[in-house]
């Protein structure tokens, strides 16, 4: 039996882990299982699974888990640090599905510990691509990616040689106001903005991909997954989220990799991975499809996509500060406190703001000073947020 563990196994990526562990569930032995707020989901599938323990992030719902596993033989544990004490527990894979920054610190401590980390948590990449790549090369560790278009070039890239890589091409639903006209971008409601028209994920994620600040975090993380320049990184819209990426040959020939919108493809070829095994995913007719449509993205509906080549071009720990702006600048979106509009003005003045730190920016890539450039880089995104609402 395979141990493996699940951090975010509440979420949108959690829940389609494990409806693939549930298929079989005499091949696994599940280790942890992790979640947030939402205890009753987190204590069900660790009692259905027969997880070893189940941690909250959160130190104060601890009695709520307590209750609920009481006399069930599962472990409650809470907080950060029981989070990263949960990945260090041995295992053959772990699924890396916490959303946010929050997911780098387990992430890490799995590696460290050897762990194949299956990660869909595209921030840690963006934050600290160097720290994971590196650690899990001191560890023996493998970093495997779940993210649809990484994944999708992970596959192209199967038994080809890098350095004969031209260009890699991952492509973007376009989101929710894709056919919106621009001047009404800036009253879209965030219920507006949290409905995908392929994909159903995560809140944050969602809006995220109508503001493209997904696909940004993408470009970044294709960067640094692959060891690409980022001019060799390309953005295509495709309404329809079946080409899920491409990878560009210098011999011109370009590998295309197609699959229903359903993330149960790239989890689960991360966890069977080297092998292919049966999936319960729709498999595509196209001769009903009948076409495919791919436009260049427009740089003033999406500004978020300059911003992740100018965090490129900067270099250092610009990413973390991203990453974090962006962060801060969704939770005053949520929040209701600034429009859609101004999520990619705040991150703009919060990184103008993080490059003059240039002692901060290119110090060593360390967790803590991930952690400060992350902190200093909410703070100024908070700043910028009320100077807009002024
Ligand atoms: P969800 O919001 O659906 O789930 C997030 C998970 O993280 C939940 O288990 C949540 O717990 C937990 N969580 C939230 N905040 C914290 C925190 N501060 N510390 C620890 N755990 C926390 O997100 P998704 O599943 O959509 O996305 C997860 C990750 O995968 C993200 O990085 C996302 O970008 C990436 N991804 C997602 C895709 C998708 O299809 N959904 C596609 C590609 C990448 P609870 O809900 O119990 O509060
Ligand atoms: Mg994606």
């Amino acid at each position: 039996m395979r141990k493996v563990s699940i951090f975010g196994a509440t979420g949108s990526i959690g829940q389609n882990t494990i409806d693939l562990i549930r298929r079989a569930p005499d091949a696994y032995d599940v280790v942890a299982l992790t979640g947030g707020a939402n205890i009753a989901r987190l204590a069900g599938d660790a009692v259905a699974l027969r997880a070893d323990v189940a941690v909250t992030a959160y130190d104060d719902r601890l009695p709520d888990l307590r209750a609920a596993l009481e006399g069930t033989g599962v472990e409650a544990a809470a907080g950060q640090a029981a989070l990263v004490e949960a990945a260090a527990r041995p295992a053959d894979w772990i699924m890396s599905a916490i959303v946010g920054a929050a997911g780098l610190a387990p992430g890490l401590e799995a590696l460290k510990h050897g762990t194949t980390l299956a990660l869909a948590n595209k921030e840690s990449l963006v934050c600290a691509g160097r720290l994971l790549l590196e650690t899990a090369a001191a560890h023996g560790a493998r970093l495997l990616p779940v993210d649809s278009e990484h994944s999708a070039v992970f596959q192209g890239l199967a038994g080809e040689d890098i350095d004969a890589v031209e260009r890699i091409v991952i492509t973007a639903s376009g989101g929710a106001f894709r056919d919106w006209p621009l001047e009404d971008l800036p009253t879209a409601s965030l219920a507006q903005a949290s409905s995908h028209p392929n994909w159903d994920m995560g809140q944050r994620i969602t809006i995220d991909s109508a503001s493209m600040f997904n696909k940004a975090m993408e470009v970044i993380e294709t960067r640094e997954y692959f060891g690409v320049q980022p001019e060799q990184i390309e953005v295509l819209v495709h309404p329809e989220s079946l080409v899920h990426a491409l990878v560009g040959f210098t011999d011109g020939a370009l590998m295309a990799h197609l699959g229903a919108p359903d993330m149960r493809h790239a989890i689960g070829y991360a966890l069977h991975w080297p092998e292919r095994r049966e999936l319960p995913v729709e498999r595509l007719d196209l001769a009903r499809i009948g076409q495919l449509n791919f436009r260049a993205p427009d740089p003033a509906r999406y500004p978020a996509l300059r911003l992740a080549y100018d965090v490129m071009a900067r270099g250092g720990m610009m990413g973390a500060a991203f990453n974090a702006a962006k962060e801060q600048a969704l939770d005053d979106f949520i929040s209701g406190r600034i429009r859609f509009t101004d999520m990619a003005a705040v991150t703009e003045t919060a990184l103008e703001r993080m490059s003059a730190e240039r002692d901060l920016i290119d110090a060593a890539m360390t967790l803590d000073n991930v952690t400060r450039v992350d902190h200093l880089a909410r703070q100024q995104a908070a700043r910028a947020a009320e100077e807009r609402i002024g």
